[in-house]
């Protein structure tokens, strides 16, 4: 936890939070902190500053804040991924949070298992639980917004194109088109397949809607890496 997060419900006055549960643990026994010391706070899709302890004991800490320096910069970025199994939806979630993606859409595709579409960790609340630990993680305050797509089809043709609009629009697809671009700093969609590949049809379907293909070489990546390297390759000053 690089940031401790705040949410307009810690406040107790204008100036003053009261925090316990998962924060209030992560000061006392990673900070080792003390009354009078300085932590890193920001508030939740506000701006970022610090945080003197007031009062600690083992129920609650009570910390006076100064907010004055805005978030990093959000990547000009909207995702369209291909629902990752459970396991590593909430590790996919929070690397990419703490990316900078702030617009994210899962979406369904050929090689996508039904089943992972029941997945608890689909619910609104533990998505923000993850986005949250990616926000703590790279020391940003702006919750990215995730939307769930469970048919690729009408997506792509009704919702998409107005999505896209305005901005460069990739597909990462290891066979054909062309190398991935670099440093491009335009707004930009990039759709990234399941683990098993968008199918033909799909990417099809993709370029129809302006999508070109790009690839990242020979080297065929898992999911979670190819989303970091996709996403520094094109956004490397973010
Ligand atoms: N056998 C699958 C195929 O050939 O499409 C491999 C899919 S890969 C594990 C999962 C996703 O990561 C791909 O759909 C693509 O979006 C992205 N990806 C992985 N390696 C890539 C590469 N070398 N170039 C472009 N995209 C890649």
């Amino acid at each position: 936890m690089n940031l401790i997060v705040l949410q307009k419900h810690d406040f107790i006055s204008p100036n003053r939070v009261r925090l316990s549960g998962r924060q209030l643990e992560h000061i006392t026994k990673v900070h080792r902190a003390a009354p009078g010391q300085q932590l890193r706070v920001g508030l939740l899709d506000g701006q970022i500053g610090s945080g003197e302890i007031v009062t600690l004991d083992e129920k609650c800490v009570e910390l006076e804040v100064a907010l004055a320096i805005d978030p990093p910069q959000p990547l000009p970025l909207t995702l369209i991924l291909a629902l990752p199994r459970p396991k590593m939806l909430k590790r996919v979630i929070q690397h990419l949070t703490a990316l900078g993606v702030k617009k994210l859409v899962l979406i369904n595709s050929y090689r996508v298992e039904k089943s992972y579409w029941q997945t608890p960790w689909l619910q609104e609340d533990k998505l923000f639980e993850q986005c949250l630990l990616g926000l703590e993680q790279a020391v940003d305050t702006q919750m990215p917004e995730i939307l769930l797509r469970k048919r690729f089809k009408p997506f792509v043709e009704d919702e998409l194109p107005s999505l896209s609009s305005d901005s460069r629009k990739l597909v990462a697809h290891p066979v054909g088109g062309t190398a991935c671009p670099v440093d491009i700093k335009q707004p930009t969609t990039l759709a990234i397949g399941p683990e098993g590949g968008f199918i033909s049809y799909e990417v099809e379907k993709l370029q129809e809607a302006g999508f070109q293909s790009v690839h990242l070489g020979p080297r065929i990546l898992r999911v979670e890496t190819a989303l970091p390297v996709l996403i520094s390759r094109l956004f490397p000053a973010f």
